[in-house]
C-alpha cells in the first residue's frame, strides 16, 4: 500500500511498482505459440530431472549429493572428497566460464528456459493460479477485492507444492533414503533437517506467492551481471522498430505509411516481468519468448510476416552484419577446453585412496626410558573406492627403526576418511643432524600402493653443530 503523503514518481521506476509506490501485480496473459510449446516440454523435462536427480543412482551413488557434514560432493557417480579442493575449484571455474560463454552467445537463455524460478513459476505455479482464480482480468479484479475463497485455496495448493520442493531440495543434501526414513519419524529426532525443510518451504512459498518476478528483477545476481556478460552480438529477444514504427491501431483509415505494430499490447500483457519490449533491451527482460509468440499470432492474423519481435541481436537490429565468432567467445572456449582437459586428466589419474602423512601433535619427539627416540606420526587415509578396504603400512629400509601402530591395518569403509596415530622409534645414534629420512609404505589387498617420504626429528649428536 502506498504511503498517504508520498508524491508520485515522474516515471515508472520498476515494472512491479506503481508510481505511487504500491505493488503492481503482474498477471501475464498466456501466449500459446511455437516457443511456448517447446518451453513447455523443456520445462517439464527439467522438473522431472530436478526431482529424479537425488533418487536415481550411478555407480551405486545418487546422481547428485552434497554431503555437507562429510564435506563430500557426488556428481554423476564421481565423489569429490575434501582432499579434492583443486578439482572442485576447477569444476566451479568451468561452470562460471561456461555461464559466461553461454550468455555471450545466447544471452539470457538460462533465465527464460532453464532457471528454476522461471520454470516453476511459468509452468507450475501460474497455470495452477489461472486454473483456480481464472484468467488475467479475473486475477486483476481479485487483486482489488477482499479475501476470496479461490485465492485461499490457491495458497493452500502453493504451500503443499512448496513443501514438496523443500523436501526435494533437502534430498540433495542428505540423500533420498535418509529423507524417506526421517519422514516416518518424529521431527524431534531430526530437528535440524526439519528446520531446514520448514525454512525452505516458507521461502519457496513466499517467493511464488508474493515476491515472484521480483526475484529476477531485483534479487538475482546473474540478472545484474547481464550488462557485462552480453555484447552487441549476443542473442536477445528484440523488437524490430524499423519494421514496427510508426505504430498505429488496426482500424479503417490506417495510414499506409504506418509500421507493422498495431498497438494491441499483447506483448506487454503477456510479459511475466511486466515490461514493454518495444522500449528496447531492458535488464528486466528474461528472454522468455512469450512476447514473440504473442506478436507472431497478431502478425499472422493481420497478414504480416512473423518476427516483428524475434530472437535477434542488437547489432542485427541496427542493420549491421552479425557474426557468431568474436574474441571473447574464442577465449572462453579455449579456457573451457583447457579446464575440462585438466579436470578429465586429473580424474582419470586419481588412485583409489588419498594418503596424507602428518606430524604428531605436541613435542616433535620424546626420549623413552630405554634411550630410544620416539616420533608420533598421523596417517590420514581417504578411501575413494566403492568397498571397505584395509590399509597396511610399514617402514621401508633401516632395521634400526620400529613402527608401533595400534591400528595396522587401518580399516576404512567406502568413501570414508580415517585418521590414525602411530609411533616410530629409533636409537639416538641413528640421527644425523637431528633427522632421519624414512619411507613409509602403504598398501591394501588390491592394486593400491604408495610410498611416502618423511623426516623423523631427534637430538643432534654430541659434537655436531
Ligand atoms: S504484440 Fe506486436 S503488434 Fe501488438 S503491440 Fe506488441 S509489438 Fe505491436
Ligand atoms: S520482454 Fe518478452 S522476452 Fe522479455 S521477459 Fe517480457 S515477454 Fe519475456
Amino acid at each position: 500500500m502506498a504511503s498517504l503523503n508520498a508524491p508520485e514518481a515522474r516515471e515508472q521506476v520498476l515494472s512491479t511498482l506503481n508510481r505511487d509506490g504500491s505493488r503492481r501485480w503482474i498477471r501475464p496473459k498466456p501466449a500459446p505459440g511455437r516457443f511456448h510449446r517447446r518451453r513447455l516440454i523443456f520445462a517439464w523435462s527439467l522438473i522431472f530431472i530436478f526431482n529424479l536427480m537425488p533418487i536415481l543412482k550411478l555407480n551405486g551413488k545418487p546422481l547428485m549429493l552434497l554431503d555437507v557434514p562429510k564435506r563430500e560432493f557426488t556428481f554423476f557417480g564421481t565423489t569429490f572428497l575434501p582432499t579434492d579442493t583443486f578439482l572442485l575449484m576447477l569444476l566451479l571455474f568451468s561452470i562460471f566460464v561456461g555461464i559466461f560463454l553461454v550468455t555471450a552467445i545466447w544471452g539470457r537463455v538460462w533465465c527464460g528456459w532453464a532457471c528454476p524460478q522461471t520454470v516453476y513459476m511459468e509452468y507450475l505455479f501460474r497455470p495452477l493460479e489461472r486454473w483456480l482464480e481464472g484468467g488475467r482480468q479475473r486475477q486483476l479484479q481479485l487483486d482489488t477485492e477482499g479475501p476470496d475463497l479461490r485465492r485461499g485455496l490457491k495458497y493452500l495448493f502453493f504451500f503443499v507444492l512448496a513443501l514438496f520442493l523443500a523436501n526435494t531440495f533437502l534430498a540433495y543434501f542428505v540423500g533420498w533414503s535418509s529423507l524417506l526414513e526421517w519422514m516416518t519419524q518424529s521431527p524431534a529426532r531430526h530437528p535440524m533437517p526439519f528446520a531446514v525443510v520448514l525454512g525452505t518451504t516458507l521461502l519457496v512459498f513466499l517467493d511464488f506467492t508474493w515476491f515472484r518476478e521480483q526475484t529476477c528483477i531485483i534479487a538475482c545476481p546473474y540478472g545484474r551481471f547481464q550488462s557485462v556478460l552480453l555484447d552487441r552480438r549476443s542473442l536477445i529477444v528484440g523488437y524490430d522498430e524499423h519494421r514496427g514504427e510508426p505504430r498505429a491501431k488496426q482500424r479503417k483509415g490506417r495510414s499506409p505509411d504506418a509500421g507493422d505494430c498495431i498497438e494491441c499490447l499483447r506483448c506487454v500483457d503477456t510479459c511475466p516481468t511486466g515490461i514493454d519490449i518495444r522500449a528496447g533491451l531492458q535488464m528486466e527482460c528474461i528472454a522468455c519468448t512469450q512476447c514473440i509468440d504473442a506478436c507472431d499470432t497478431v502478425m499472422e492474423r493481420t497478414g504480416r510476416p512473423r518476427g516483428l519481435i524475434r530472437y535477434t541481436s542488437q547489432q542485427e537490429l541496427t542493420g549491421e552484419k552479425s557474426s557468431f565468432l568474436r574474441p571473447r567467445v574464442v577465449i572462453y572456449c579455449l579456457i573451457l577446453v583447457a579446464m575440462f582437459s585438466t579436470l578429465a586428466f586429473s580424474l582419470a589419474g586419481k588412485s583409489s585412496a588419498d594418503v596424507t602423512l602428518l606430524r604428531g601433535l605436541g613435542a616433535p619427539f620424546s626420549e623413552l626410558q630405554n634411550g630410544q627416540i620416539s616420533n608420533q606420526i598421523r596417517l590420514k587415509i581417504a578411501n575413494r573406492s566403492d568397498e571397505t578396504r584395509s590399509y597396511h603400512f610399514s617402514l621401508e629400509g633401516s632395521s634400526d627403526l620400529q613402527l608401533i601402530a595400534p591400528e595396522n591395518p587401518l580399516v576404512v569403509s567406502a568413501g570414508d576418511t580415517q585418521l590414525t596415530a602411530a609411533f616410530i622409534t629409533a636409537p639416538r645414534t641413528a640421527f644425523r643432524d637431528g633427522e632421519i629420512a624414512i619411507s613409509l609404505h602403504i598398501s591394501d589387498a588390491t592394486e593400491f600402493e604408495r610410498v611416502l617420504s618423511y623426516r623423523l626429528l631427534g637430538p643432534h649428536r654430541a659434537g655436531s653443530p
